[in-house]
């Protein structure tokens, strides 16, 4: 049996709302989305979520009040926070009041994504692969290394997350606007080529033939 785990997000800004909403829908969560503090306590306390992904800067009652609130009525639902870069130092003391993790915006979604399956994952799960395989082709996680058939290739964090997207999806064809969702963020303009840049510098380091163009819609992870 299957058992979808429920995301509550509290999130006042709409554009980061759904960009979150709708990639953990595409993984296979249910959500539901808040967009005050009040709403986001009530809805904690009341609901059995599995996981809290909660904005600090919320209005009627801060993400802190709603952790802090949340905890005095015992509600120990994990609660990954999502705050500015200026807001660190906050935030880690948020941290120290009750929350698990923390996210500074601007985040990739694989990122967001990782810390979620970790709150998420029971203790007697197996643990996390850590190198994905397609091939000849292989990219371990926690080096951030390639390794092909030639060696080894370094990557900078943008080739890492890039090929880490493709390696997930082998054969898929992915468009740039999912690319660049998925690598860049939502602060990201769509028009920008900057996806196609990236793949050109993966394809000299990984191999040109492994990265296949779809020719209007994106690329694909081939053989
Ligand atoms: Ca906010």
């Amino acid at each position: 049996m299957t058992v979808v785990s429920r995301i509550l997000i509290a999130e006042d800004e709409q554009r980061i709302a759904s960009f979150v909403e709708k990639g953990l829908r595409a993984n296979g969560f249910a959500t539901s989305v808040v967009t005050d503090g009040n709403a986001a306590l009530a809805s904690a306390v009341a609901e059995s979520f599995d996981l809290v992904v909660l904005d600090l800067g919320l209005p009627g009652r801060d993400g802190f009040d709603v952790l802090r609130a949340m905890r005095h009525a015992q509600v120990q639902t994990p609660v990954i926070i999502l705050t500015a870069r200026d807001e660190v130092g906050d935030t880690v003391a948020g941290l120290e009041g009750g929350a698990d993790d923390y996210m500074t915006k601007p985040f990739r979604f694989e990122e967001l994504l990782a810390r979620v399956r970790l709150r998420l994952r029971s203790p007697e799960r197996p643990s996390e692969i850590t190198v994905l395989r397609h091939e000849e082709l292989s990219l371990d996680l926690r080096t951030r290394r390639a390794r092909t058939p030639k060696g080894t290739v370094d990557l900078t964090a943008r080739e890492f997350a890039l090929l880490e997207l493709f390696l997930r999806h082998p054969g898929q064809v992915l468009s740039r606007e999912q690319i660049l969702s998925h690598v860049w963020g939502y602060d990201f303009d769509p028009g920008s080529n900057v996806v196609d840049v990236y793949v050109r510098t993966l394809r000299r380091k990984v191999g040109a033939e492994r990265i296949q163009t779809a020719r209007g819609m994106g690329y694909r992870l081939g053989s």
